[in-house]
């Protein structure tokens, strides 16, 4: 639909769709809304309307097309989108409180800066939509999609039933979860905001996922950056994820023994009289010494640098155990 100028003196504003002047200069608002509820009525389709700072709290969109409506600005709250097509649309700063979203179609709509406070979003798809900015505090987003959300500075103080599945990419086997990571400061920030909400409900393995996915982020910066600090990181996040994956230690772990046992192998590290020494014997030198059993059956040949070899795994795997007990501990214990 093509919008013209206001017809009021001098306006620069935009005229709103069914009318010749913005919503400002609009005489009789109220005859405005009724023609526009009656135009609803007659073709449920409002599709790609401009009705900038409209003022229509409490008024009926069940099921409504209203694809790319420019719906900035306005005053919606309490407005009922149940079920209603509102992908793309442009509701940046509208007053959403206590609006009924159920079901509605929200994706890469523009919610930057809206107020959805107390408002009801079951099963609403808000698939990339851009929530910098947005008040969701007191709103209830049971089974809402939140995948791939811009998250800035979002407010999500006392939202309900807010968890790491409202994020998550598709429903297959293997599920990953996540917000919009294009700017990863930006994605920080988010992930930051998710996990104190997830800590302040007690959804400890959510704020885990989280935290991890945060320091992800942060890591990410310090690639861009080309920040020395990457490396670090990325041994912290290979070894244990951020202490939030303990199953990541023993995999590191078993690495570490069959790197170590695939030296020792190559370099021939030790002998044992009256036996052909095979690569078994290598691995289990490798695990004796990496959980420090040095049991002595078994020692490296009598040069330094075999000596100083044994040496650095011993240290790892003490280590490495330690790393364990504390990630394990910090995950399923009530923090
Ligand atoms: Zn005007």
């Amino acid at each position: 639909m093509t919008t013209q100028k206001c017809k009021y003196r001098d306006c620069k504003e935009k005229a709103v769709s069914l009318s010749e002047f913005c919503w400002r200069h609009i005489e009789n608002k109220d005859a405005y809304r009724d023609n526009l509820l009656e135009y609803i009525k007659k073709n449920n389709s409002i599709k790609e309307f401009y009705l900038r700072r409209v003022e229509i709290p409490h008024f009926d969109f069940v099921d409504v097309d209203c694809q790319n409506v420019d719906l900035s600005s306005c005053n919606l709250a309490g407005t009922n989108f149940s079920g209603a097509d509102m992908r793309h649309c442009n509701l940046a700063h509208a007053n959403l409180k206590s609006a009924y979203l159920d079901n509605a179609d929200l994706s890469e709509a523009h919610l930057s800066g809206c107020d959805l406070s107390g408002a009801r979003l079951w099963h609403a798809d808000l698939k990339d939509a851009n929530l910098a900015e947005a008040n969701l505090s007191g709103a209830d987003l049971l089974n809402a999609n939140l995948s791939l959300v811009k998250f800035w500075n979002a407010s999500i103080k006392g939202a309900k039933l807010l968890t790491k599945h409202n994020f998550a990419l598709s429903k297959k086997f293997f599920n990953r979860y996540a917000i919009d990571e294009k700017g990863p400061i930006s994605a920080a920030e988010g992930y930051r905001s998710l996990k104190q909400y997830f800590m302040s409900v007690g959804r400890y393995d959510d704020a885990s996922w989280a935290s991890f996915k945060e320091k992800q982020m942060q890591r990410r910066k310090l690639l861009r950056e080309g920040n020395i600090a990457y490396i670090p990181s990325l041994f912290m996040a290979l070894m244990c994820g951020y202490g939030e994956k303990p199953y990541r230690v023993i995999l590191f772990s078993i690495a570490v023994i069959f790197s170590y046992a695939l030296v020792y192998f190559t370099t021939a590290a030790i002998d044992i009289p009256l036996k052909t020494v095979g690569f078994w014997d290598y691995l289990y030198f490798s695990i004796v010494t990496f959980t420090t059993l040095g049991f002595g059956d078994i020692t490296p040949k009598l040069i330094p640098f075999f000596q100083m070899l044994t040496g650095t795994e011993a240290f790892l795997g003490a280590f490495m155990i330690g790393l364990f007990v504390f990630t394990l501990a910090r995950k399923y214990s009530a923090r």
